[in-house]
Parts: C-alpha cells; sequence; structure tokens
C-alpha cells in the first residue's frame, strides 16, 4: 500500500523598509530596515503556511487570514503557522518535513539559522531536523538585490500516519 503522502509549495514576498521591526523564521533580527506588511510580514513563515496549506489542498494563508481582517494587524505568524498546523491536524495530516529557501542581500541569516529550527520545528511538533532553513542572496540582481525587499520559497511533505 502506498503510503498518504502529499507535498506543497510557498511562494511570499514583502517590502523592506525604514522603521519597521525584521521578522523572519519567528525571530526578530537586528537589521537597518524591516518587512512591510498588515502582521509581523515573516515573510518565511508565510511561504512556509502556503506550502503546508498546499500540500493539503486548503487554499492559502491569504484565504485563511485576510489583510483586511483587523484581528491580524500586527499578528504573529507564529500564531499564523500554529493555526495552520491544526488545520492540517484537522484533516488528518502530520508534517514530514519542510524546506525554506530565504532570498535576501542582508542581514547574514545564517547565524540565526539553528535558533529558526528550533523555533519552528516546536510549532509544527517536528524535530529540528525536520526543518531545514536556506538563505541565499540574488548577487544583487533584481528587487531583493537592489534590498528592496525579501522573497521566500518553502516546500512542505505532509503525511496522513
Ligand atoms: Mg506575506
Amino acid at each position: 500500500m502506498i503510503p498518504h503522502f502529499r507535498t506543497g509549495t510557498g511562494f511570499d514576498v514583502h517590502r523592506l523598509v525604514p522603521g519597521r521591526e525584521l521578522w523572519l523564521c519567528g525571530l526578530k533580527l537586528p537589521h537597518t530596515h524591516g518587512l512591510l506588511g498588515h502582521s509581523d510580514a515573516d515573510v518565511a513563515i508565510h511561504s512556509l503556511c502556503d506550502a503546508l496549506l498546499g500540500a493539503a489542498a486548503l487554499r492559502d494563508i491569504g484565504y485563511h487570514f485576510p489583510d483586511t481582517d483587523p484581528a491580524y494587524s500586527g499578528a504573529d505568524s507564529k500564531i499564523l503557522l500554529a493555526r495552520v498546523v491544526e488545520l492540517l491536524a484537522d484533516k488528518g495530516y502530520a508534517i514530514g518535513n519542510v524546506d525554506i529557501t530565504i532570498m535576501a542581500e542582508a542581514p547574514k541569516i545564517n547565524p540565526h539559522i539553528p535558533a529558526m529550527q528550533q523555533l519552528l520545528a516546536a510549532i509544527m511538533k517536528i524535530t529540528p531536523d525536520a526543518v531545514s532553513i536556506k538563505a541565499t542572496t540574488t548577487e544583487t540582481l533584481g528587487f531583493t538585490g537592489r534590498r528592496e525587499g525579501i522573497a521566500s520559497l518553502a516546500s512542505a511533505l505532509i503525511y496522513k500516519p
């Protein structure tokens, strides 16, 4: 019998602006700019939520947490991720592993990756070893290269135990 595995992908972009906090993978990073958005604008968690929702064919993050809803103004994206994990559990899905690629010219993300893995793993109830976080620049090309924004891509595998 073939086990019930499903995969999903997610992608998100937020604009970098002065005067905002920079949140990535649930951590606040010291930086000159932060991401603009209705919530805390954690672009990495948003891409992860979309990968998880996509794997379960549960639409997307904007469908569940509309940016017109004042309830999500300034929202901690870790809470949105916890809600997505619940939505998957309601459909009988557990999370196998996730893989995130953050595209940013600055700041340096690599030193923070172990702490980010711990944080996201705890929310998803999986081991840090099942949470891959990678960072790349885009060689100064495009909007990420010009430091106008940060993009994030994620994939997720879910299964019915
Ligand atoms: Mg977003």
